[in-house]
């Protein structure tokens, strides 16, 4: 009995679940669609790197001996849709079962639920072991919770995973976060130390052409292309990572500088979402690191919590709340985003930054997406499905497992509160307290209501003031509401009075 095993852009794991017994006669099936291409208009690089990483992918498979049928984008025979792939693949290889390890959609799995139905034939779902926290084991983690925080999940997975853990059950270093260190502002001078760039063969250099043709109308740039578009040029770059870059993750972490998109962060997150990397193995190598001492503790761990935390915290979220978590809105937000999303044209020079990079590299550092332009976005009220679908468009990174929670819960706080226990709003003292930005900017970050003035800054009260009827009982939110109560009536009205100002010149492009 032939199985029809099918293998998605973003399980690109020799260790994928959907393979693990797959048989001589069982046939592989991916296929590059344009419909999973363009639902949103992904960055072409973000689709330049997958097509080629896929096309890698099933090269690799072949010369193991397993039988793949892979559909190009430019085959005419193409259908563009995923399920009618799916179709005539069965009808073709006579399948009478398909396997497949569960998406990282919420929409796409009710899709190969429903195939039972419409393709009649049994549909076999599997979860996806990559992760270190299934689905249902973050579903009873959360029963047994009032309010469920990241930090004691990171606990729980430290304890479960044994990762940065001592002999007598205590975490390393006598506590269990050392994120206090990892908050400086950026040094004089702080750069970007030099990235490895890899070799292009001719799959990549064909995959280049098809995507230059078919989607140079999506925002981003194409060139320089420098992507690992394998497991082992992404191996490449987790080793320079870890040997150079890791012992001083934790010190700039928060930082952000001008013309410097990447600091010291790994850059390894589209690597592992597509599967070219593995969790586990990633934080047992920072862990190794510390251990030979090679990498201070503040650093290993606060890396480490990003995978071994956020990033499987994320994904539970995502999982237990969905379908509703998409449609969550719990400020209200509504106002279009602004033409400078697309174009980095603004005077605003920490937004105008924020965007370039997404534009040249697929790529914004955390600090940037949730601090800059997510804060903004945050601040003005923008709609909250427009800004999610322009991160899920535009980070060669972005699925909608993690950047749904990321930006409706933590940046836009769009789920009131069950991501973050409060909004990460922030006026422009924090954006120059932790980079360059404000040097260059014909704004000033101490300024308020005058004609130069920091648009973050009313917007920040703007946003405290129309919201307090939501945020007022928020516990950690108390003496932000002190302070606009000492304001006094007068200067309040002036704050929102320059708030609208700014919400005008943004609709007319002159901010
Ligand atoms: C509004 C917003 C949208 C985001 N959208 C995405 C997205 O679509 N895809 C995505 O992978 N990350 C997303 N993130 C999280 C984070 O910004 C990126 O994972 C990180 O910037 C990737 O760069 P890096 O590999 O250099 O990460 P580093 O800073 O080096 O961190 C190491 C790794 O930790 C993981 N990680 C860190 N923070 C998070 C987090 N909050 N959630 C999940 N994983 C995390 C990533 O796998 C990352 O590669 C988003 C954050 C915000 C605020
Ligand atoms: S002054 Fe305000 S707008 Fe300009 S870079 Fe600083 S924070 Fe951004």
């Amino acid at each position: 009995m032939i199985n029809l095993r099918l293998i998605l852009g973003d399980q690109l794991s020799p260790s994928i679940s959907s393979l693990e017994d797959a048989k001589p006669d069982d046939v592989i099936l991916m296929c590059e669609v344009i419909e999973e291409a363009t639902y949103v208009p992904h960055h072409p690089k973000k689709i330049a790197f997958l097509f080629s990483a896929m096309r890698h992918f099933a090269k690799d498979l072949k010369a193991k001996g397993y039988k793949v049928r892979y559909t190009t984008l430019d085959d005419p025979k193409n259908s563009g849709s995923f399920e009618e792939e799916v179709r005539k693949a069965i009808e073709i290889t006579d399948a009478k079962k398909i396997i497949v390890t569960e998406p990282g959609e919420y929409r796409l799995l009710k899709i190969m639920e429903s195939w039972k139905n419409s393709l009649g034939i049994p549909v076999d779902i599997r979860s996806d072991t990559r992760f270190l926290c299934t689905i249902k084991e973050f579903k009873i983690w959360s029963e047994s919770r009032r309010q469920l925080r990241m930090e004691y999940f990171y606990r729980d997975m430290r304890i479960r995973h044994s990762i940065l853990m001592e002999k007598n059950g205590k975490p390393t270093g006598g506590q269990w976060n050392f994120d206090k260190e990892n908050r400086k502002s950026p040094p004089q001078g702080l750069s970007s130390p030099k990235r490895i760039s890899h070799v292009k063969d001719q799959i990549t250099k064909d995959v280049l052409d098809l995507v230059k043709e078919r989607f140079s109308h999506h925002f981003g740039n194409i060139e320089p292309f420098h992507y690992a578009i394998n497991r082992e040029q992404a191996l490449l770059e987790l080793n320079h990572f870890i040997t150079k870059l890791l012992p001083f993750f934790g010190d700039y972490q928060d930082c952000m500088v001008a013309g410097e998109p990447y600091l010291y962060h790994s850059l390894i997150s589209s690597y592992l979402n597509a599967g070219l990397l593995i969790p586990l193995e990633i934080c047992n190598k920072a862990e190794e690191a510390y251990r030979l001492g090679k990498a201070p503790l503040n650093a290993v761990e606060g890396f480490i919590r990003q995978i071994l935390g956020w990033r499987e915290y994320v994904r539970g979220i995502y999982w237990l709340h969905m379908p509703e978590y998409g449609k969550m809105n719990y400020l209200k937000a509504k106002e279009p985003i602004p033409g400078f999303y697309w174009t980095a044209n603004t005077k605003m020079t920490c937004v105008a930054e924020a965007i370039r990079h997404t534009r040249d590299h697929a790529y914004s550092h955390h600090i940037q997406r949730l601090m800059v332009t997510g804060n903004f976005a945050l601040l003005a009220g923008l709609d909250v499905q427009q800004v999610q679908e322009w991160y899920l468009a535009v980070y060669s990174d972005a699925y909608e497992w993690v950047e749904m929670p990321n930006t409706l819960g933590m940046a836009l706080f769009g789920d009131g509160g069950i991501m973050g226990s409060k909004p990460y709003a922030a006026s422009g003292k924090y954006i120059h307290k932790m980079s360059n930005f404000c040097d260059k900017c014909p704004y000033n970050p101490q300024e308020t209501t005058t004609n130069n003035a920091c648009p973050f800054n009313a917007l920040y009260w703007d946003f405290m003031a129309r919201n307090q009827e939501k945020l007022k009982q928020n516990h950690r939110l108390p003496y932000v509401y002190a302070i606009w109560k000492k304001f006094g009536l007068e200067k309040q009205k002036n704050i929102l009075a320059k708030a609208r100002e700014i919400i005008t010149f943004m609709r007319e492009g002159k901010l």
